[in-house]
């Protein structure tokens, strides 16, 4: 028999969420929208520190109204991160632009300063400037933002901060997901906190949040009956919904604290391996360590991240391979791609030797050391099987 699945990062209900979903059914405010909804977008605003927030119905569609906001439309290009989802650049292509992928730097694994400067100057000579840079900050890590923001300020090019993996991170005391023009948050069922399915767009320009609520409700003109004049879509969150999110966002602090436990937990265990590099956490942030990822020197561990990661699957557990970068998906194989350096390509390095181990707020201790001892018994194998020579020091 086989032990019961470990999840990546399965939903962690704290059990007040019925108090909001029972009101609603008590006010019969089942259909969408109502207080819940405005609640939270009040609730969300306050915590991230922006002026205004709509709740939609997933992160795909708040990055979605971000570039129609902005006006993106056929013809133009949208840069975007490289390593990470394809949510973050779908919507690109909903709006017929052109992606063009930026690489990772090293340290945070999120957008090079480097890559996107030399995107930029070249985009520039050719009078072609993207309408958006959408910046993710990946498994919780905030981008390196000060350094990004200057050069998008420089060609005066609006960002859009993909901050669907890092709710509750801070990138020098301010909240991870208010520094672009827009954030955008995901509360899907495996994000820190979740309404099963659900998205927040946030700004301080309220005037576009206003926008965004009248294009997420079908672009309705006011009139007394129905009237449209522009293409609107169905992308607002529901009442019921929104009821979870509002308990959830009680207990956000206690789920990023849960997560960095879960993470230091590995991180002793593992970290004296020869051949794993756990991701760092930027100097001046806290991440919420959404998920703990590594990488792993074949060499020096005598184990690919690849081996790995089949082996905790044969054992039932959920562990995952980072990204694969959107420049190497077919989806996207003639968009142009800026590396990181001429001959380093960090995203597609961390493919390579990267993976995610289960990271949920609600991961017992017994199940973590289930996932540790397995890690080791992997590690042990292949160094008894296959040809060996630690470069680090020894486990
Ligand atoms: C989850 C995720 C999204 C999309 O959010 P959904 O709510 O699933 O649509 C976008 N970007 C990143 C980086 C994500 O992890």
């Amino acid at each position: 028999m086989t032990d019961p699945r470990i999840h990546l990062s399965p939903p962690h209900m704290s059990g007040k969420e019925l108090h909001y979903i029972k009101e609603a059914f008590k006010t019969n405010w089942i259909a969408p929208l109502g207080p819940n909804v405005d609640a939270f977008e009040k609730e969300i605003a306050s915590y991230v520190g922006v002026k205004d927030a709509a709740a939609v119905s997933s992160g795909t569609a708040a990055i979605h109204l971000a570039l129609s906001l902005l006006k993106v439309k056929e013809g133009d290009s949208v840069f975007c991160s490289t390593l990470t989802f394809v949510a973050s650049a779908n919507p690109i292509l909903y709006q017929g632009a052109e992606p063009v992928f930026i690489d990772s730097e090293p340290e945070t694994w999120n957008m090079s300063p480097l890559a996107l400067r030399r995107a930029l100057q070249r985009a520039s000579l050719k009078g072609k400037l993207p309408k958006a840079v959408i910046i993710v900050n990946l498994y919780g890590q905030s981008a390196k933002m000060d350094e990004l923001q200057l050069i998008c300020n420089y060609y005066e090019i609006p960002i859009i901060e993909d901050a669907a993996e890092s709710l509750g991170t801070t990138y020098k005391d301010k909240v991870s997901g208010s520094f672009g023009r827009f954030g955008i948050f995901s509360f899907n069922g495996n994000k820190i906190i979740t309404t099963s399915g659900g998205g927040m767009l946030v700004s301080d320009d309220e005037q576009a949040i206003k926008r965004a609520r009248f294009l997420a409700t079908q672009a309705r003109d006011p009139a007394p009956y129905y009237q449209h004049s522009v293409t609107g879509f169905n992308y607002r969150m529901s009442n019921l919904l929104a009821g979870v999110g509002r308990a959830q966002l009680h207990v956000l602090e206690d789920r990023v604290e849960a997560r960095r436990r879960v993470f230091e937990n590995y991180f002793l265990a593992l970290s004296d391996m020869a051949g794993t590099n756990f991701m760092s956490e930027l100097t001046g942030t806290q991440a919420n360590r959404w998920l703990t990822t590594l990488t792993i020197n074949e060499k020096e561990a005598g184990i690919s991240a690849k081996q790995l990661v089949e082996s905790l699957n044969s054992e039932n557990i959920d562990a995952r391979h980072v990204w694969k970068p959107l420049h190497m998906q077919p989806l996207f194989q003639k968009c142009d791609y800026y590396s990181h350096d001429t001959d380093e390509h960090v995203g597609e390095n961390l493919f390579q030797t990267g993976l995610c181990l289960p990271s949920g707020s609600s991961l017992t201790e017994g199940e973590q050391d289930r996932v540790i001892i397995c890690f080791k018994n992997a590690v042990k194998e292949a160094r008894n099987t296959e040809l060996y020579y630690p470069r680090k020091h020894e486990v």
